[in-house]
């Protein structure tokens, strides 16, 4: 007898033109009252019911050679007859979804997350349990090698064969994939990190690797020097357009378009590449916020349904404003960047009129069903609890540098719940990270709270941010594409003489589509609609591209003609053009505010 685990997996991609994974669960012991399994309903990390048992197209269980019957008991949950020895459950499964946070397989490449295919044996979720991960058949595929952070049993490195998991939780959460990928190599701060990259990419890897170590030590030492995990990998899918990332124990699953990469031969750092590194840097910052220190709600997981925390603010929020400053922090990103940055997500969260009615506490609460399942009165609805999150992370950092006149910052709240709940493993209760805040602060917090993570006033960033010499302005946007960040070339009253509609729109072809309809607005006023197709102003036939020149020769007050298709009715409606709203932000070092050149040194820092 070898030292086999009584549940052992094993999934082998069973014919890859189709998509489909065969995986199989087998238990030595089963219960005598009827084996029951399970198939999450949701992947951590991603606050959405998925229903990943969907994808389940056959399931078969045998025991000794014999079919043994096994019937559904809900819609994600089985139960085998009794059986004397052992029980194999075998499912296909079908893979063709390239998220993060699915499974997807054809020919050239497979990637899971064991949430997807992993059948969850009810009961003996802590038990330890072995994983063989196989090739497809056939020689086409002798090149293909296994990427993940799960622990090898006897497989070789980066090979097929078996792999280890300390219970059910550390099995779904090392994410596989398996092809052809290139990959490169480097140790931060001792501990072995791998990048694998799928998909058709020209990057300099090893530009890649030298920026990456530099974001992974610059956390490892933000968090006391000890990397929590013994190796680390990233796993990059590189496709046209696509930006995403899921957190993991000891790795991430990141989408990217293949262009933000770093191509050989240039050395300066793209907007787009500073965007990759800073999902890299998010990715990587969750290894302690969320996946260590972790809401008491998540501590365990309940993976059947829906996981209530209001604290999604502090978790995402907080990994946010850490994910650009610790860019800053490593040498990636400059002080004029860093402030751009801040300019366009301030304007963002000022363009939501959602902040006004939905605190981010109650964002984070409700993200399975509002966040995550936005629509299209979205804006108006919702407040982002990353974005507003990661302002309220700004806030506080701010607030507690000012009170304690530089000795604390955020910096110690973060080391603080490490100490306490991430090294503990003890969950963070809904009001843990206010308290923590307030021992590091050394004074009650509860109004800056009130008002910031529990109400919806906007926070005090003007005041705060003159603490660094930061001067925060609000202008109306110059141009449909204006997105903040930058001082305007217009005039003030050129920019006040403007007019809004106040829609977001998508071209659609030629088409000017009608995306969101904003609360307050002219459009909502006139009675346009989302889905709209807007055809005609004032007679004149408008494109995506015409529309924003038709507009630019009209001033505030006007009354316009707008003609619109809703399905194939078409519509005539009249609006009254508004004057811009004041929700263009742009924050600059203040050239007055010399004497607080210091702090904003040591905040960027991290003195
Ligand atoms: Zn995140």
């Amino acid at each position: 007898m070898t030292d086999r685990s009584a549940i052992r997996y094993r999934i082998r991609p069973k014919s890859p033109e189709a998509h489909l994974y065969e995986v199989s669960v087998t238990v030595e012991d089963p219960d005598p009252l009827g084996q029951r399994f399970a198939l999450p309903a949701w992947i951590p990390g991603s606050y959405l019911i998925r229903e990943y048992a969907r994808h389940f197209v056959t399931v078969r269980a045998a025991s000794r050679g014999r079919e043994v019957r096994i019937e559904k008991l809900d819609k994600h949950t089985w139960r085998a007859e009794r059986c004397d020895g052992a029980l194999t459950v075998t499912a296909e499964v079908y893979a063709w979804d390239p998220s993060v946070r699915g499974a997807h397989l054809d020919t050239s490449h497979g990637f899971f997350n064991g949430a997807c295919v992993f059948l969850r044996c009810v009961g003996r979720e802590h038990e330890p349990c072995d994983v063989e991960i196989l090739p497809p058949r056939g020689g086409r595929y002798r090149a293909w090698r296994v990427a993940t952070a799960l622990p090898r049993k006897d497989a070789p490195p980066y090979g097929f064969g078996l792999y280890v998991a300390a219970d059910y939780d550390e099995l779904i959460d090392h994410p596989v994939e398996t092809g052809t990928f290139s990959m490169v190599s480097f140790k931060a701060r001792g501990v072995p990190h791998d990048i694998a990259i799928t998909g058709r990419h020209d990057a300099d890897l090893a530009r890649l690797a030298r920026d990456v170590k530099r974001v992974c030590e610059t956390q490892i030492d933000f968090f006391g020097g000890h990397a929590p995990m013994d190796r680390y990998v990233f796993l990059v899918t590189a496709v046209g357009e696509g930006y995403g990332g899921l957190e993991h124990r000891a790795s991430t699953a990141l989408l990217t378009g293949r262009d933000a990469l770093p191509h050989a031969g240039s050395r300066e750092t793209a907007d787009a590449y500073r965007g990759f590194l800073g999902l890299v840097s998010h990715e990587y910052f969750h290894t302690w916020n969320v996946k260590r220190i972790k809401p008491a709600a998540f501590t365990p997981y309940d993976l059947g349904r829906e996981n209530y925390t209001s604290l999604l603010w502090a978790f995402e929020g907080f990994t946010s404003y850490y994910d650009d400053l610790l860019l800053v922090r490593a040498g990636l990103m400059d002080e004029a960047a860093f402030l751009r940055i801040w300019g366009e997500s301030l304007t963002r969260i000022l363009r939501g009129a959602g902040r006004l009615k939905q605190s981010v506490a109650e964002s984070s609460f409700d993200a399975w069903i509002k966040f995550y399942r936005q629509d299209e009165n979205a804006p108006n609805a919702v407040v982002n609890y990353y974005a507003k999150g990661a302002a309220v992370g700004l806030a506080l950092d701010l607030l507690i540098r000012q009170k304690t006149r530089g000795r604390r910052s955020l910096d110690d709240v973060m080391r603080l719940l490490w100490e306490r709940y991430g090294r503990t493993g003890e969950g963070v209760p809904e009001e843990g990270v206010e308290r923590a805040a307030e021992e590091i602060a050394g004074a009650k917090l509860t109004r800056f709270f009130a008002q910031a993570v529990h109400g919806t006033e906007d926070l005090p960033l003007a005041r705060l941010l003159r603490t660094v010499g930061v001067k925060l302005t609000l202008r109306p946007a110059d141009s449909l594409d204006d997105g903040g960040g930058r001082p305007s070339r217009k005039s003030a009253a050129a920019l006040a003489s403007r007019v809004t509609l106040g829609v977001r729109t998508f071209a659609e072809g030629p088409d000017v589509k009608i995306v969101n309809v904003l609360d307050g607005g002219p459009a909502q006023a006139a009675g346009v609609s989302a889905g709209d197709l807007l055809i005609a102003v004032d007679g004149l036939r408008v494109s995506a591209k015409s529309l924003e020149a038709r507009l630019e020769r009209m001033r505030p007050g006007q009354r316009v003609r707008l003609h619109l298709f809703r399905r194939d009715e078409l519509h005539e409606l009249e609006a009254e053009l508004a004057a811009p709203p004041v929700d263009t932000c742009v924050l600059e070092v203040d050239p007055g505010l010399k004497g607080r050149t210091r702090a904003r040194r040591a905040w960027l820092a991290g003195r």
